[in-house]
């Protein structure tokens, strides 16, 4: 095929959603309706949703035409034992309980084996993850390397977490006080980063010798999969299906956001061998989320992930949609956008504390960049900084700020092309030339968990 510098989107386009740009003033007053936040703001006076690439992906005509054949008989439902099957060829365990999204496969896992007081290793926690175990009364430790937060190293594997670190972690608090460990692929919260086969043999191997099962968050493992396949030694000739299966064989169970590499807009599932804990997980289902082989979604739903899920190991489908993630990011890194590097699998995360040096930490810096970005070009992203992870602590309440203060640009599955990226490119860019006109934003209104969703702010 002919070489062009764009990522050459491998699929064409069946049905279209129309997009409507929003007046500039408009969205100055939907922004102060909203409280400044723009998870209130309506999605269709979004111009670009980068928000998120969690539920936004477009399915494929395969699993358009799988919605047609479900089966919606409360119990034993076709399509559940199809996920069933479609899980165990990629995943490898024998209990497959799906839910109606992520979260709710914490919840059921985590209810299952927490106590109060409890200590949950991780490399970084997700948002909901860490507050599902604070939530219990437990606590979430990240144990990630130090260079995870260095955003210019060119480490390939940023996820890895620090083997040393979760030994001394066991060795202090016990291993009777650690009932799981987790190892979240690809790294979320710390740039979409992916973890080595190599250190998940390892974090495995400590896991092993304290008896401590270890529990993939396994949103992403396709893309995680697809970079050790690229950038790790000795696996180039092996298939992304067959690295998948080798990474979930060295843990003792999933839970899984359909949302992400499953590709469908709403489903989960927790995946484990333990049989006690099986049924304890399912009774905890049965109560919240429904009976074990529906779990709070259609039969329909359930066939969709049983699709995507092989869908997402497509490597003509990773292929470019890393290169879309790389092609954004190679644009703003080239006009000195201060982006995190090496680019991740879902997203480019802007280092919004280096881009508005103007705004200190306590002023939200990354908030106020989503803020400009909708108020300037109807591009909504999301922080991943001092809102969404700040805690308040100690003498005086003082709020502690996370390591790093980032925005991030999801990438939605199959969704943009890359002219909508190059759209983006260029609003940041400019954006970045006109940064000393940003201001930062203090909160006026905020709720005890997961404070970024509903917060009230105002500028400064
Ligand atoms: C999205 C996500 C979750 C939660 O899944 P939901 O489907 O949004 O509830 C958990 N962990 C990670 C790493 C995620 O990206």
């Amino acid at each position: 095929m002919a070489e062009i510098k764009m990522p050459l989107e491998p699929f064409r386009i069946k049905v279209v959603e129309p997009i409507r740009p929003v007046t500039r003033r408009e969205r100055e007053a939907l922004l102060k309706q909203a409280g400044y936040n723009v998870f209130s703001i309506p999605a269709d006076k979004v111009y670009i949703d980068l928000l998120t690439d969690s539920g936004t992906t477009a399915m494929s005509d395969d699993q358009w035409a799988g919605l047609m054949t479900g089966d919606e008989s409360y119990a034993g439902a076709r399509n559940y034992f199809h996920l069933e099957k479609s899980v165990q060829s990629i995943f490898g365990f024998t209990h497959v309980i799906p839910t109606h999204q992520g979260r709710a496969a914490e919840r059921v896992l985590f209810g299952s084996v927490l106590k109060k007081g409890d200590i949950v290793p991780n490399n970084i926690h997700f948002d909901t993850t860490r507050a599902n175990v604070e939530f219990l009364g437990a606590r979430a430790e990240n144990l990630v390397l130090p260079e995870a937060y260095d955003p210019v190293s060119d480490r390939p594997f940023k996820g890895d977490m620090d083997p040393d670190k979760l030994k001394k972690c066991v060795e202090s608090k016990g291993a009777k006080r650690i009932p799981l460990v987790l190892m979240t692929v690809t790294n979320n919260s710390g740039g979409g980063q992916p973890v080595s086969l190599r250190n998940i043999k390892e974090v495995s191997g400590v896991c092993a010798h304290y008896g401590i099962p270890l529990f993939f968050d396994a949103c992403r493992y396709a893309e995680n999969a697809y970079f050790i396949k690229k950038r790790e030694k000795g696996h180039d000739k092996k298939t992304v299906l067959e690295i998948a299966q080798e990474m979930f064989s060295y843990a003792d169970g999933a839970t899984m956001s359909g949302k992400k590499d499953a590709l469908v807009n709403i489903g989960g599932f927790v995946t484990l061998d333990d049989d006690g804990l099986a049924e304890k997980i399912k009774n905890l289902l049965i109560i919240s989320e429904g009976f074990p082989t529906y779990g709070g979604l259609a039969g329909r739903d359930l066939e969709a992930m049983a699709r995507g899920l092989n869908e997402a190991l497509d490597e003509t489908y990773l292929e470019h949609r890393t290169a879309q993630v790389a092609y954004l990011g190679g644009l703003l890194d080239q006009a000195g956008v201060p982006v995190f590097k090496p680019f991740g699998g879902h997203a480019i995360y802007i280092l919004a504390d280096r881009f508005l040096p103007h705004i200190p930490r306590g002023k939200y810096p990354g908030w106020a960049l989503t803020v400009s970005l909708y108020r300037e070009y109807g591009i909504r992203a999301v922080e991943i900084g001092g809102v969404m992870f700040g805690s308040k602590a100690g003498q005086g309440n003082k709020e502690i700020y996370p390591e790093l203060e980032m925005v991030r640009l999801a990438i939605p599955r199959r969704v943009y092309t890359a002219s909508h990226l190059q759209y983006v490119a260029e609003a940041i860019i400019e954006l970045h030339k006109n940064r000393d006109k940003v201001r930062g934003l203090r909160i006026v209104r905020e709720s005890p968990f997961l404070r970024h969703f509903t917060a009230r702010l105002e500028e400064v």
